[in-house]
């Protein structure tokens, strides 16, 4: 295998953790490599407004901030790579990691593959993703002002962002597809007792009204799952919280991960069972999923990382 081949840190992932991995491990004089994988930027590419993170006081866009910290990263000696990830070993040392046919090897390795946000699969929802379909309350819902919301989902997530949503919205319809929520006790309780907030039980969503430049969601084919009967319903903004699915697939063979797939990394710390893996970010978050805990995630991943290799070379 050719040296060039070989990387002292390799980085999966290019949201918010793998980039801010990338400026700490570029500065630490690692030069390190960034896979981009198949969204680069990450989840945050797909938000038009980005208002709560620290630094930008008129708010920025997903794509723009994302931009600003790859530029940031190559600043420093990151060499970004718009590829795809496809298999990675971690049994023996170094750590290798294939795109496609092409393997690469690294003594240390941060992952910061993200999570996807689940979508309910509708064509008319994709079109509309961005143009009042959300996957993210504490994102977008400051635009909601005064206006009717739905939120598609009956676990912990769809409970707290009704809740978080009626400081904005006039009303929010929660809409789930059976007659009881997943949701905790307590958070149901909060949500029953909210009066700007009612439940659409036993109910899903067939298909989304509205046309991205025609000012974006204005309604829904609503389906009653007990009598199959539809109807339509006017709506200015659909949240869909039905739940995230971490993008580890590749990695199940090799790192310890929970019951829902997210990795899991010693306490305090993005170290994981194997020595010189790091795990930053949503793909080990389930709780917080915001762009600045990512971020500081990224920043801890790359100073374990160098101080691992630090060790190493001692
Ligand atoms: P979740 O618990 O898996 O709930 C997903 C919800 O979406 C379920 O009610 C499910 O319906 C519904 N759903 C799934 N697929 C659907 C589809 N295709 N169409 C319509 N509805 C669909 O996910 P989550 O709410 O994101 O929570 C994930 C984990 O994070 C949980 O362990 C949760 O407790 C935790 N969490 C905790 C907090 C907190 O404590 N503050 C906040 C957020 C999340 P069914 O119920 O019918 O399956």
């Amino acid at each position: 295998m050719s040296e060039q081949n070989h990387q002292k840190v390799i980085i999966i992932g290019s949201g918010p953790a793998g980039l801010t991995a990338a400026i700490y491990a570029a500065r630490a004089n690692l030069s390190p490599i960034i896979f981009e994988g198949d969204q680069p930027g990450g989840q945050l590419t797909t938000t038009n407004d980005v208002e709560n993170y620290p630094g930008f006081v008129d708010g920025i866009s997903g794509p723009e901030l994302m931009e600003v910290m790859r530029k940031q990263a190559v600043r420093f000696g990151t060499e970004s790579r718009f590829e795809y990830v496809t298999k990675v070993d971690f049994s023996s040392k170094p750590h290798q990691v294939w795109v496609g046919e092409k393997k690469y090897t690294a003594d240390a390795v941060i992952i910061a593959t993200g999570a996807s946000a689940r979508y309910l699969g509708l064509p008319s929802e994709q079109k509309l993703k961005g143009f009042g379909v959300s996957a993210c309350a504490t994102c977008d819902g400051f635009f909601y002002r005064d206006k009717e919301v739905f939120v598609v989902g009956g676990g912990d997530s769809a409970l707290e962002e009704a809740g978080f949503l009626t400081k904005f919205a006039s009303k929010v319809y929660l809409v789930h597809r059976r007659d009881e929520f997943r949701g905790s006790k307590i958070m149901r309780q909060r949500v029953l007792d909210n009066p700007k907030v009612e439940v659409l039980w036993n109910t899903t969503i067939k298909e989304v009204l509205g046309e991205p430049d025609q000012g974006g969601v204005v309604g829904a084919i609503l389906e009653d799952t007990v009598t199959g009967e539809t109807r339509e319903q006017k709506i200015d903004g659909i949240f869909m919280a039905i739940g995230h699915t971490p993008n580890t697939k590749i990695f199940k063979e090799f790192l310890p991960m929970d019951e829902t797939g997210y990795l899991i990394t010693k306490p305090d710390s993005t170290a994981t069972d194997i020595e010189g893996v790091f795990a930053a970010g949503d793909v080990r978050d389930r709780v917080y999923r915001q762009a600045i805990t990512a971020a500081g995630n990224g920043c801890m991943a790359a100073l374990e990382a160098e101080r691992y290799l630090t060790e190493l070379d001692d």
